[in-house]
């Protein structure tokens, strides 16, 4: 199966309202075309100077999403461009982000990533956390970011129950905060969960974003 043929499989099942990240981590340049070639726009990476190499060498129409763990000291790698950050677990990070979006004169979109996972390897805050983040003074006065919503990985296992079960507690976390008044840096509309093996799972569970790479690709 071409690449080509594996995208139009994908889009064909998913609804109107759920948007398409094509992981294309660890492929090359050449790849990554055949699929722009096809009509991909959004790409997610999960190192930062893989995705500023690939940046620079593709054209300019690419929204590029953040979707790995970030460390703090590389965020300035990214800042000029990437569109969307879907793994912000801190305010430490988050800070970070304000920082280098404010020297590029930009407001750059963040998800924040919540740990729902049984694993205690994955990344992410808890609802307390959360909370606790959104609700600081610190947060409040960030003016060149912008939360857009929350990420979660489920946990890696063919018990469809329990990946169900994660998905829906993330999906009332999300549904909560999504009732909260906007305000400057804080409008919660994006849902991004859901990966090859998971997606349809994850858009029964109300996900908006879904972050494909396998079963366009092929396996890494
Ligand atoms: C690699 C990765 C994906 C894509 O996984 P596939 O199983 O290849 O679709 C999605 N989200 C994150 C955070 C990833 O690191």
């Amino acid at each position: 199966m071409s690449i080509q043929n594996n995208l139009s499989k994908i889009k064909a099942t998913l609804p109107q309202h759920v948007t398409l990240v094509a992981v294309s981590k660890t492929w090359p340049v050449p790849d990554l075309m055949e699929a722009y070639n096809a009509g991909q726009r959004i790409f997610g990476e999960n190192k930062i100077q893989e995705m500023a190499d690939k940046h620079e060498q593709m054209p300019t129409d690419i929204e590029w999403h953040m979707i790995g763990h970030v460390q703090t000291n590389k965020v300035k790698y990214m800042a000029s461009f990437v569109t969307l950050v879907h793994g912000v677990d801190s305010l430490k990070l988050l800070a970070e982000i304000n920082k280098q979006a404010k020297k590029n004169g930009r407001v750059i979109d963040c998800l924040l990533q919540m740990h729902i996972a049984e694993e205690d390897t994955k990344f992410g805050l808890d609802e307390a956390e959360l909370n606790e983040l959104l609700a600081s003074d610190e947060f409040k006065a960030m003016e060149n970011i912008k939360v857009t919503g929350l990420m979660g990985m489920a946990t890696f296992t063919e018990d469809e129950a329990r990946i169900r079960k994660e998905f829906m507690y993330l999906q009332s976390v999300f549904n909560n905060l999504a009732k909260l008044p906007t305000t400057g840096n804080q409008q919660l509309t994006t849902l991004s969960m859901g990966m090859s093996g998971d997606y349809l799972l994850a858009i029964e569970c109300g996900s908006t974003m879904v972050r494909i790479g396998s079963s366009i690709f092929g396996h890494r």
